[in-house]
């Protein structure tokens, strides 16, 4: 019987087909692998990118802070150079000797001399003028000589300065005189410096009054004579300027840079025009921050990608092989290791799955489902006298089998042991029995195993799902049904599902319940047939269980025994039985009582233990009794029965065994088994009328009987013509009819001779 699977524990969903689980494990890992790497990879480069953007304006912020404040300093510092040449020239120019030799008069001898030697090479002044209270020059000298030519030609370029710079100073000589005073010296030296533009390069100009300072020698009247000396901005001034704050490369140009990043300062005249821009290259301590940086920095970032790299393909290897066990855990939960055929839980995912399907195209005729079952009919067979592995090779070659014969649309399922489920989906019955029967075909060729070949076949089961309501524990039960009809019907058969199976399934599991009370309510009974010898003397009774159901009548031992069988009540049933016979008989003198076991109760360990109880309890003699046992209980020599059978013949016990003739039986059973006694099957006994091969049968039993010592007993004799025979063949025992029908304990009492 199938068993029905827990509807609470539906497996996950796996449909629709799950043939290449490599392919959707490899799909699933490329998805992830970049949900997981791809933001990771974003990030990453986001965050450099970010990191380099930073560090840009960083060093761009520090090299431009750098910069303004090297200008600031280089402006600073161009006024301070002006006040110090201004400084420098002071003493000079105010001074009783100046007062003297250039103010009140031109001495050129000490013009030259001196002051343009001292302006030239202390002040480093390249021109140096005197001018007279008028403003007009008198006495010029170019790089501190004195020119042969007059003034004015050397001091036009400068003539704009002066004539910018000297209002100022005329009105300082006025206010340091109020009122003035001719002849006596200013309370302070009046002087003024500016940047000026002449001969096409920026000068420092500087106009000085000449005043005395020791009040030695008085100036003449009038507007005091004015000393103007210019030093040019030029290559040795800015080197040494650059000297000063380490800048190596100033220049005055007449135009602001086109570069941001060279430095510059606006050079201004006294009346606000500009002059001319100084510039230069600052210094970039950002940038040369990052030059001296860049090359550990990049080696680190070749080692962060590397390392990184790294990572990922590490990551990634154990993503791949987290999902590659997950797909083979998914894998092992829905299929048979065995076959690798898929198993009971994804059979009924798929089979959930086409029941849907159907449910949405309720009215495709060519769209309706099978469902087979099949069961292979003599597996144990294989498997008991090959052994489990040839039994575990025969299943493969069977999934093969059934998987070449099916579409890819097909399932192939295996639920476990020798059970195997089809959904034919897109079918009519007709395609339907087709398969099926090209499957029987099939399976009931010779298969070849390593251990040789094997002849089997295979009984199925099938229903055309005829409504999608339906549960799929539903389906596969109906098919389970017709797989017990084809059974029934003598193996290597199929059957279809019809609904009076499912009324005769109904019907046995009603008789089930009926059963179990039967046995509580002791409505079973035992009937005894005897058995007689060749003097009609009953030697021996057979005891035959007898069901007298309330409604339905009496039910036969062949109906009532697999009942038992099926639903678990063999155990019961059979010491029931024992109860009663031994109850029963235990009185009756010199006569064998031969109880019935089937080969189900035989193969269980706990029947042993219920017989040497029940002998204990009732106290009987075991050498009254024999077991009868029929030949499918020695197939498949399994421990326990040949164990039962060798305990139950040391107790006492003898064995009979029944129907001989028509199982399987060889005389290697006969010999292995603790075999006291064949009874000839009455289907020969029935055939002695007919025919001469019948006789020629019973003889060949009979004589091998009394070869292996055994006794001989023949059923169902109903005729004095077949006990004639039977006697004739050499058999000495006989049941049947014609001694007696199976009688009621009671009834037979009477025929037992002795009492
Ligand atoms: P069996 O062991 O071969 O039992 C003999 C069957 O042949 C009995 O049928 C019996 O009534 C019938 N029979 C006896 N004489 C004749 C005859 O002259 N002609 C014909 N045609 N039949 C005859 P029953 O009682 O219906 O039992 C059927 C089978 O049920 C038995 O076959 C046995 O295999 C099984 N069975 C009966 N009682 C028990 C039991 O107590 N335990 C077990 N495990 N099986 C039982
Ligand atoms: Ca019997
Ligand atoms: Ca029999």
């Amino acid at each position: 019987m199938l068993a029905l699977p827990n509807r609470d524990s539906r497996p996950e969903p796996v449909m629709p087909a799950i043939a290449g689980h490599d392919a959707m494990a490899d799909s699933s890992f490329d998805k992830r692998r970049a949900r997981i790497f791809r933001p990771v990879a974003v990030v990453a480069v986001v965050a450099l990118l970010l990191l380099a953007v930073i560090a840009m304006q960083l060093v761009a912020s520090n090299d431009r802070e750098t910069r303004e404040h090297e200008q600031a300093m280089v402006a600073r510092g161009l006024a301070l150079r002006m006040h110090e040449l201004e400084q420098a020239i002071i003493p000079q120019v105010e001074w009783d000797e100046a007062v003297d030799h250039l103010g009140n008069r031109l001495d050129r001898h000490w013009a030259d001399a001196y002051f343009a030697v001292f302006m030239h090479s202390q002040v480093g002044a390249t021109r140096a003028f005197v001018l007279q209270g008028d403003g007009r020059p008198v006495y010029g000298a170019r790089d501190g000589k004195p020119t042969n030519a007059a003034p004015d030609a050397l001091f036009g370029p400068f003539a704009p300065a002066a004539e910018a710079m000297l209002p100022g100073l005329r009105q300082r000589e006025a206010a340091a005189h109020q009122p003035p005073v001719p002849g006596q010296a200013l309370a302070h030296a009046v002087h003024t410096t500016a940047l000026a533009r002449a001969e096409g390069q920026v000068w420092i100009v500087s106009a000085h009054l000449i005043q005395p300072d020791g009040g030695k020698v008085k100036p003449r009247e009038g507007p005091l004579a004015i000393a103007m000396v210019a030093i040019p901005l030029d290559a040795p001034m800015l080197n040494l300027f650059g000297q000063r704050y380490r800048i190596a490369d100033m220049v005055v140009m007449p135009m602001a840079p086109r570069n941001d990043t060279m430095a510059r300062v606006l050079l201004k005249g006294l009346d606000g025009s500009d002059l001319g821009w100084m510039v230069w290259s600052p210094q970039r301590p950002g940038s040369a921050l990052l030059r001296e940086i860049a090359a550990p920095l990049i080696m680190l970032l070749v080692a962060f990608g590397w390392g990184s790299w790294i990572f990922m393909r590490e990551a990634s290897q154990m993503t791949r092989e987290l999902i590659d066990s997950e797909a083979l855990a998914r894998h092992v939960a829905y299929h048979d290791t065995l076959t690798g055929l898929p198993n009971r839980a994804l059979m009924f995912d798929r089979l959930n799955h086409l029941l849907a399907l159907a449910r949405r195209h309720p009215y495709d005729p060519a769209a309706d489902l099978a469902v087979h079952c099949l069961d292979l009919d003599r597996f144990k067979e294989v498997n008991d006298t090959l052994g489990h592995h040839a039994g575990d090779e025969l299943i493969r070659k069977v999934g093969t089998i059934l998987k070449a014969l099916c579409r890819e649309s097909d399932t192939v399922a295996r639920l476990g042991g020798d059970e195997f489920v089809i959904l034919q989906p897109g079918t009519t019955a007709a395609g339907a029995s087709h398969l099926a029967e090209r499957i029987l075909r099939e399976l009931s060729r010779p298969i070849d195993l390593t251990f040789g070949q094997v002849e089997i076949s295979a009984s199925i089961g099938v229903t055309m799902v005829p409504d999608p309501q339906v549960e799929p524990s539903d389906v596969l039960r109906q098919a389970d049904m017709a797989l017990y009809v084809a059974k029934e019907a003598g193996r290597n058969a199929s059957a279809f599902f019809e609904p009076e199976m499912d009324a005769a399934l109904r019907l046995r599991r009603a008789l089930e319940g009926d059963l179990r009370q039967a046995l509580s309510h002791g409505q079973i009974h035992m009937a005894y047939q005897p058995q007689i010898d060749r003097d009609d003397r009953v030697v021996s009774v057979e005891a035959l269980v007898r069901w007298q159901h309330p409604t339905k009548g009496a039910i036969s031992p062949t109906v009532l025994v697999p009942l038992a069988e099926e639903s678990g009540l063999v155990h019961e049933l059979g010491e029931y039985i024992l109860r009663r016979v031994f109850e029963e008989t235990r009185g009756w003198p010199n006569l064998r009582v031969a109880v019935n076991v089937s080969a189900l109760q035989l193969r269980s360990p706990v029947f042993m233990a219920m017989v040497t109880r029940l002998v204990a309890e009732y106290d009987i003699d075991p050498r009254h009794y024999e077991f009868e046992i029929t030949e499918t209980a020695l197939l498949g020599d399994d421990g326990v029965t040949r164990n039962n059978l060798t305990v139950l013949s040391q107790e006492g016990f003898t064995i009979a065994l029944d129907d001989f003739g028509t199982g399987y039986s060889s005389l290697t059973n006969l010999h292995r088994f603790a075999i006291d006694k064949i009874k000839i099957d009455r289907s020969f006994v029935h055939n002695l009328d007919s025919g001469e091969e019948a006789e020629a049968l019973i003889d060949a039993i009979v004589r091998l009987g009394r070869a292996l010592g055994l006794d001989i007993v023949a059923e169902g004799v109903e005729t004095e013509s077949q006990r004639r025979r039977l006697a004739l063949c050499g058999c000495n025992h006989f049941q049947g009819y014609l001694v007696s029908r199976p009688v009621g304990a009671q009834e037979l009492e009477k025929m037992i001779p002795g009492r």
